[in-house]
């Protein structure tokens, strides 16, 4: 096998998972699971975390054909933007359809009803992200139609929150979070149902990670935490009130080692040299891998238990660490995540998010669950 690969630890994910629901409690828990399991591999996460996921979350149709065809058999909803000619799939596959809008939900009534199929539906309100969904002062039309939908099952009605970590007012100039007020939005639209004499669909939902840990009004009858399951918080100042740990280690060997004399660049661009003499070795990883290019002369790895700095352009398929004057050789232990390295570290080297980190290291690097 490759040197360069993601261990990825199943138990780990399990007692996140426990933690998580034991803390929202008696709501259910659906799992996110698209973007390959936020780059986890979703070959290895699915088959073992779905037994325990009361449902399970993709954000488009074609990973939730991917989930069916892997033998997974748990509730899956769609979260993301479906055209009408993505319908039969949903069909097909036993798959849940965020309806976000008058159209999209009108074209899979006609089309349970042709052809005389079930298909469970869950209404998407736009509460505040202007993404996709109906908002709330626009709402009543979706949901008169919705109770009319004699062929489809009225599973769930959710929305999504645009800014669920900010906990201060002052951060945000209103006298309430935004989240909060995403949360008054929705229980409007709530009421629409009350008015009209109608029950509300049975699943209720709001909470992504964010609100999961600081919002729990917004629990309702369950969560979709996505970053929270991997064990990463989706911000740095939220208290850590769940306890829930990382469960990527992404590792390597030393592929070639040698000292190098200073004037000589390293890597394209020759952007780093050396003072005196150094030992530089070459990690056979590089950007294509998702170790990304922006990381240039800022990354860290842990080689042999011990940190070293990143030196010269990242290259697409190999790097260069400066190990000043230690002994380090082919064929040595090196970490790129995990062992003290987090994803946060990888974020801050990057410029991005932890999300972003995970969900690019790509299909190259061999996923190995453990
Ligand atoms: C991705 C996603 C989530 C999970 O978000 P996290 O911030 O990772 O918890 C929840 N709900 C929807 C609709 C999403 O698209």
């Amino acid at each position: 096998m490759r040197p360069t690969y993601l261990e990825v630890n199943l138990a780990r994910l399990k007692q996140n998972l426990e933690n998580i629901r034991n803390h929202v409690r008696p709501a259910k828990v659906l799992v996110v699971l698209k973007a390959n399991a936020y780059g986890h591999g979703v070959d290895g996460v699915a088959p073992f975390i779905a037994p325990f996921a009361d449902y399970i979350g993709v954000a488009i149709v074609e990973e939730g054909v991917y989930l069916r065809k892997l033998g997974i058999t748990t509730p899956i909803l769609v979260m993301g933007g479906t055209l009408s000619e993505q319908l039969p799939d949903f069909f097909e596959y036993d798959l849940t359809l965020a309806a976000s809008s008058l159209d999209l939900l009108t074209a899979a009534e006609q089309l349970a009803e042709s052809t005389r199929k079930r298909l469970k539906v869950h209404l998407k309100i736009d509460t505040g992200m202007e993404r996709i969904g109906v908002r709330e002062y626009e709402a009543e039309p979706l949901i008169s139609k919705s109770i009319s939908c004699s062929h489809l099952e009225m599973e769930g009605i959710f929305t999504h929150f645009a800014n669920s970590e900010v906990t201060s007012l002052r951060e945000t100039g209103i006298p309430m979070t935004p989240a909060s007020l995403q949360l008054e939005r929705f229980e409007e639209v709530l009421s629409i149902y009350e008015r009209l004499n109608e029950p509300t669909p049975g699943i209720r939902h709001t909470a992504n990670s964010g609100a999961t840990l600081l919002l729990p009004q917004s629990y309702y009858e369950m969560v979709r935490p996505g970053v929270l399951f991997y064990g990463v918080y989706p911000a740095r100042n939220i208290e850590r009130t769940i306890d829930v740990k990382p469960a990527l280690t992404w590792r390597s060997k030393v592929a070639y080692s040698k000292i190098t004399q200073p004037g000589r660049g390293v890597s394209y661009g020759s952007l780093w040299q050396a003072e005196s003499p150094a030992r530089i070795v070459t990690i056979p990883c590089g950007y294509a891998d998702g170790y990304f290019r922006r990381m240039t002369n800022q990354a860290r790895v842990v080689i042999n238990g011990k940190s070293y700095p990143q030196v010269g352009r990242i290259c697409m398929d190999q790097f260069m660490v400066n190990a000043g004057g230690d002994e380090v050789k082919a064929g040595d232990e090196v970490t790129l995540l995990g062992d003290g390295i987090s994803a946060e570290d990888l974020a801050d080297w990057t410029g991005t998010n932890e999300y972003e980190v995970m969900t690019n290291i790509s299909a190259r690097v061999p996923r190995v669950y453990v």
